[in-house]
């Protein structure tokens, strides 16, 4: 038992201290496909137990083909944070500690560090400081309870108890989308049974954000209650919907408006960002990501709502074994659609230490200048198009105007491995997309990544 730990924790801290040493600087290319990983793992059910470094060494061994360098500075593939050392480092403890944080006298650590944590998250994003925060596994759950709170409280002023006579004859609520919305705004819905092709899309401009005309003209048809479902940072162009617009027009009718933020909100922490998401703070739920911006290990997000009482109502659990908060304490449960769950707010609280309210904001702002350079320099090269200008931290490459040559020089920047990006489609075309997200990145990998690009599509070029 003794070996065991001793063994098997200082095994796996050596390695993943030697890993995050091997990773800094080299991208290794190719990695291993999902078949030759599943060939790696496969194997008929041990008879026989093993000791725990054993175990460990084969698990770091078979694993090292199959892992993809996402801690790199120069990876910018989907939104990917660096899970940072820090917030490695305090959720290495959550595990080793053992915590099942689901209750606050069950855990009373955990639960206090979610607490101060969640007061943290609602001052550097400005939102209402007595909002109502779920720590979640990531954006998609986050956005999830926030438009189950919606459901429950559009539904209790219809005088519609959803909580308990479900949605069999209940008021229909129409929920007004942008026609750029995150695909995971859609799988909340449908686990809701608010349905995904029953909703009204509105149209958007070049950057993705709900046109105000488009939006009053949906609203104004709309029948029922009304849920508007915005967007800070959209996925491709980092654009924002125009907040200060739309949700006065959405308060106004009485409805509900849900923001995914799971990057963009971010913007909120910086005071030179806070023009694009003007007005975010009128929403009455929002969903973000500790796990891309403030670079939390994974998994990790936030469901923040305003009604505490509609948040509870969605999601609160409660049975004899488990006694309920009392005064100032919180259960971490009652926010999330878990009961037995992961203490994030370890990695969250050492993070925001760690950074600091003015080391986010450098980190936020460096992201969003390093793209906005790398986009200059490239700009300036032969059949490189810029496709829209950065407004926050995403850039959006094509190369010779043509499909076909943007995928090869995707392939070839893969190949190459001085940096990650990867394809996205944007209104019928193929792209290059970078996010750039980490606190890795460094000013240096600016020129870096402008030159590897620059060169894998000269390659490209020849070969055409
Ligand atoms: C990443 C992302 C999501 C989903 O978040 P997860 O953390 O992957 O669950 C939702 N919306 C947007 C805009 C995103 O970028």
């Amino acid at each position: 038992m003794l070996d065991d730990y001793h063994n098997s924790l200082s095994r796996a801290a050596r390695e993943a201290i030697d890993y995050r040493k091997r990773t800094e600087d080299a991208e290794r290319t190719p990695i291993a496909s999902p078949t030759q990983m599943n060939a790696a793992f496969a194997g008929p059910v041990p008879e026989h137990g093993e000791a725990g470094e054993a175990v460990i060494e084969a698990l770091i061994a078979r694993a090292a083909p199959g892992l993809r360098a996402m801690t790199h500075r120069r990876f910018f593939g989907w939104v990917i944070g660096s899970s940072h050392p820090v917030g490695v480092a305090a959720d290495w403890l959550a595990s080793a500690w053992g915590q099942n944080s689901g209750n606050a006298t069950g855990a009373p650590a955990a639960a206090a560090a979610e607490k101060v944590a969640a007061g943290w998250l609602l001052d550097l994003l400005d939102l209402p400081r007595d909002a109502s925060v779920g720590f979640t596994t990531g954006a998609t759950v986050a956005n999830f309870v926030g438009l189950a709170a919606a459901r429950s409280e559009l539904l209790r002023r219809e005088g519609w108890d959803v909580e308990g006579d479900g949605l069999f004859g209940a008021p229909p609520v129409t929920v007004l989308i942008g026609t750029d919305a995150h695909a995971t705004v859609y799988s909340g819905l449908r686990y809701l049974g608010l349905g995904t092709r029953r909703v009204v899309t509105v149209d958007t401009d070049d950057y993705g954000q709900m046109l105000p005309s488009a939006f009053e003209a949906a609203l104004k048809q709309a029948e029922g209650p009304v849920l508007a479902i915005m967007q800070a940072g959209q996925l491709n162009t980092g654009g924002c919907d125009p907040f200060a617009e739309l949700i006065p027009m959405v308060r106004e009718r009485g409805g509900w408006t849900h923001v995914d933020g799971a990057f963009g909100l971010w913007a909120q922490a910086v005071p030179e960002r806070r023009a694009l998401t003007q007005g975010v703070e009128m929403a009455d739920s929002w969903a973000t990501d500790g796990h891309k911006w403030l670079q939390t290990p994974y998994d990790c997000g936030f469901s923040i709502i305003r009604d505490a009482e509609a948040h509870r109502r969605a999601m609160a659990i409660s049975t004899s074994y488990l006694p309920p908060a009392k005064n100032d304490e919180r259960d971490p449960s009652a926010y999330v659609p878990e009961l037995s769950r992961r203490a994030r707010g370890f990695s969250t609280w050492a993070l925001i230490r760690h950074f600091g309210r003015s080391g986010i904001a450098q980190l936020v702002d460096r992201n969003c200048r390093q793209a906005a350079a790398v986009a200059d320099l490239l700009r300036k090269v032969d059949g490189i198009e810029v496709v829209i200008e950065p407004v926050l931290n995403q850039l959006m490459l094509r190369f010779g105007g043509d499909d076909a040559a943007t995928l090869s020089t995707i392939e070839q920047i893969q190949e190459d491995a001085i940096l990650f990006a990867g394809p996205a489609l944007w209104r019928g075309r193929w792209i290059m997309r970078l996010s750039f997200s980490s606190a890795a990145t460094r000013d240096e990998d600016i020129t870096i990544t402008a030159d590897a690009i620059a060169a894998a599509w000269a390659k490209v070029g020849e070969l055409a």
